[in-house]
Formats: C-alpha cells, sequence, structure tokens
C-alpha cells in the first residue's frame, strides 16, 4: 500500500488516473488524500521516503480545463536513466528530476500527461471533425508528434515502478499478462449469394482486376456455393476461430444488426445463414458483440432498437464497437453506459497504427463533462488492418509495424487488441497478407 497525497483540486481526475497507473498498471493499492500544497503530489513509500510528483497542469486550471488552447505545442522530454524508452515525452513539466537517498522530485507533469490520453479530452475540445463528424487522427497530439507507436501512460508506470524501486520498495506484485484479442467487424456477409452480386464480381474481375481466370473461378466458387459444396469468400468465421482455438485465444465477431436498406447495411441480422453463423460461433465458445450501425452512435434509441435486435439472435450483448469508428465523446461512450454495454473496442485510429489512448491495457472510460469514471471498458485497438493498409501500402512496411506493436504490447503485459474484417482475407488484393494476419497470434 502506498499513500499518495494530492492537491485539492481536480481529484476525481487526479484519483482516476493514480488508480489507472499504480492499481490498474502495477497492482499497488493506494491509499489516497488531499492536502494544501498546489505544486506537487507526493507518493509515500512504506520505508518512509517519497517521490514528488510536480503539479504543472491542474493546479493552474480553473474549474474547467476543456479549452483548446490549453493544449500545448509539443512534448517535454524527461531523459533520465529510469525510462524503458530514451525519453518519456510528456505534456507539461519539464525535462528535470532530482535523485537524492530518501526522495526523488520529478518536474515533469506525469498524472495531468496521462490523464490527457487516457480520458480523450483532446476529443472532446477539438475544433476540426472529419466528414463523418469523427476526431481526425491528425488532430490528435501523440500523432503530431510521431508518438502513436509508444504507450505512454505504460511507459509512465514503467518509470513510476523504477522510481519506486530506486527508493527501496520491494512488496511483491502480482504480474499482469500478455492477453491476445483478436476481434472481426462482420460489414459484410456474403460475397457470392445470389447471381446478380456474382455477375458483378465477375465483372469486377474482368475490367477492374483484369483477370479471365480469377473471373472463371470466382463464377465456380458461385457455382460451388449454390450446390452447397462451397463456402462463400467472406465466409471464414472457421477459419479465424481455429486460429484463435491455437493461441488459446477467445475471437471476438461483431456483428450489425441492421436490415437491409439501412444506411450502409449490407445484411439482415435476422436472416437465416447468418443466424446460423453466430449460433457456431457461440457454440464454438468464442464472443458475439454489436457493431452499431452507421447512424447510431449519437442515437440511443437506435442503438437501443440494435442492441434488442442482436439479443433476438440468442447473444447476451455486452461488448462491442461503432461501425466506422464513429464516436463522439463523451456522449458515444454515455450511450453505451446508459444501455449496459460494458466492453467497448473502438479506440482505434482511422488511418494510422499505434495506441489512440497511449496505453496497451484495456481501462475504465472517464466522462470529462461530468468528472465521473464511466462503468464501460475501453480495449484500444492497436491494429486494424484497413488503417495499417493506408499507412503502409508497402508488405514489408505493414508485417514490420505489425511485428512491432505486438511486441511493445508484450513487453508491457498488455492486451493486443486488433481488427481484421473476415470478408477482406479471401480477397484477391489481400491474399498476400493471410501470413501477416497469421502471425498475429504468435
Ligand atoms: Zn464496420
Amino acid at each position: 500500500m502506498l499513500k499518495v497525497f494530492i492537491p485539492n483540486n481536480h481529484q476525481p481526475e487526479r484519483k482516476y488516473t493514480l488508480s489507472i497507473l499504480f492499481e490498474k498498471l502495477l497492482n499497488i493499492n493506494l491509499s489516497v488524500e488531499t492536502y494544501e500544497d498546489n505544486q506537487q503530489s507526493i507518493i509515500q513509500l512504506p520505508n518512509g521516503k517519497k517521490i514528488h510528483l510536480l503539479d504543472d497542469f491542474f493546479s493552474k486550471q480553473k474549474d474547467s480545463y476543456l479549452e483548446l488552447e490549453n493544449i500545448p505545442e509539443r512534448p517535454v522530454f524527461l531523459i533520465n536513466d529510469l525510462t524503458s524508452e530514451n525519453n518519456l515525452p510528456v505534456l507539461w513539466g519539464k525535462n528535470s528530476i532530482e535523485i537524492n537517498n530518501d526522495s526523488i522530485h520529478i518536474k515533469a507533469d506525469i498524472i495531468a500527461s496521462a490523464f490527457y490520453f487516457l480520458s480523450r479530452w483532446e476529443e472532446t475540445v477539438a475544433d476540426k471533425k472529419d466528414a463523418l463528424g469523427r476526431f481526425p487522427d491528425e488532430q490528435a497530439f501523440l500523432i503530431k508528434h510521431n508518438l502513436n507507436m509508444r504507450p505512454l501512460v505504460n511507459e509512465y508506470a514503467y518509470f513510476l515502478m523504477n522510481c519506486l524501486e530506486k527508493l527501496g520498495y520491494n512488496q511483491p506484485t502480482k504480474s499482469r499478462h500478455y492477453t491476445l484479442i483478436p476481434t472481426h467487424d462482420v460489414d459484410k456477409f456474403s460475397r457470392l449469394d445470389s447471381f446478380s452480386k456474382a455477375i458483378k464480381v465477375v465483372a469486377g474481375d474482368v475490367i477492374k482486376r483484369k483477370n479471365i481466370r480469377l473471373a472463371l473461378s470466382t463464377f465456380k466458387n458461385y457455382i460451388g456455393i449454390k450446390k452447397g459444396t462451397q463456402k462463400d469468400p467472406f465466409d471464414n468465421f472457421e477459419y479465424l476461430m481455429s486460429l484463435a482455438d491455437k493461441a488459446n485465444t477467445k475471437a471476438l465477431f461483431f456483428f450489425i444488426p441492421g436490415k437491409l436498406g439501412e444506411n450502409d447495411v449490407y445484411y439482415n441480422i435476422s436472416n437465416e445463414k447468418v443466424q446460423q453463423s453466430i449460433a457456431l460461433i457461440l457454440s464454438k465458445g468464442h464472443s458475439v458483440g454489436i457493431h452499431p450501425s452507421m447512424d447510431s452512435f449519437l442515437n440511443k434509441e437506435q442503438l437501443s432498437q440494435e442492441i434488442d435486435r442482436l439479443s433476438q439472435c440468442g447473444v447476451k450483448v455486452s461488448s462491442g464497437r461503432q461501425h466506422y469508428l464513429r464516436y463522439q465523446l463523451p456522449e458515444t461512450w454515455e450511450i453505451w453506459e446508459s444501455l449496459n454495454l460494458t466492453d467497448n473496442y473502438g479506440m482505434s485510429y482511422h488511418n494510422t497504427p499505434g495506441f489512440r489512448c497511449g496505453i496497451a491495457n484495456s481501462f475504465p472510460a472517464f466522462n470529462v463533462k461530468t468528472k465521473q469514471v464511466l462503468n464501460l471498458n475501453l480495449h484500444p485497438t492497436i491494429i486494424m488492418e484497413q488503417a495499417l493498409f493506408k499507412h503502409c501500402p508497402s508488405l514489408n512496411d505493414f508485417k514490420e509495424t505489425c511485428r512491432q506493436l505486438k511486441n511493445t504490447c508484450k513487453k508491457y503485459n498488455g492486451e493486443f487488441v486488433f481488427l481484421w474484417h473476415p470478408e477482406n482475407i479471401n480477397l484477391p488484393e489481400w491474399k498476400a497478407y493471410k501470413e501477416i494476419l497469421e502471425s498475429l497470434y504468435h
């Protein structure tokens, strides 16, 4: 147990961040008290030694800090021997640390910086949105400063643990384990389930892909599906479940509970074949969650209706990800919580790989408007195959980025959540990536 003394302002924010850094990431229990000092937080070890953490943000703010101008232009890099990388970037404070026998004084504001990434308040104050109303990747502080490949909050926790050990902290801590979580948004269910669809694909093979052999094989595939001897190219549920089984983990499949004719909906959730696939996934011990449709991200009534539709398929709906990663924060999270959804996998960049929340683990969401911790766990998605493809068109860069991010998650005993759409696996342009997909499971 560590005693922590915090300044008497912005307590919900400070307590939330300390609980993630120490209790979640380091498995160290805290007792937090407030005191009348606005300059620093103090962590007191059982042996009486102390870590002083400079407060360079919250104590300077009035009640609300939710202003775009509060975001600094560039990071400050703390450089010393106790960090896991060559430097430790923060948003506030300075590059200064003093190490004595019975105390360490850290002048970089780690608490406010960790809170910035975890709470996503930069998204709430952003003045630019993309065409779908989403927070654009290029507005993210981590992307602007090329830090998206680093889980900085994990680095902060690692650094704080080293500081504790330097001062003689030697209590046993439970260690966390690396977890692999493959997730699959089912945007489309079948490619060749009707003659008209098959003809369109064949025409695409000839005109767009200029490949007559491919066109013939598509048509043969269509005949095989009709006879029941072949599978639809989008039907990769068993393949993905077998990969997850071999890696001793569970695959999560998120279905759009829509009806044909609704915005960006390509299958009926009530279709018999869709229902059979859902039943198969559940019978094999894997999970089914919700992929709420395009228009649901600010519409509680619609999301509620979609949850009902998926529940009618025998699914206990608790987890998922918004289609097109369409979020407005904190409103979309509030709607999820109010409908008793508990696990959200949507915190992923749209066009870039890496850590959108600066962390490689799941953690509870914080509502910056009500200053409350939400009953909603966020599981940041580190790789989405389509985003990575836009970022790294070369197969080798794609492969290397996957390897790097997976190893980073392993290094910090994180949760490696990736998203791979089942419908892409057998498409001609994605075939070469199948080997990379399989490498993610090792
Ligand atoms: Zn989707």
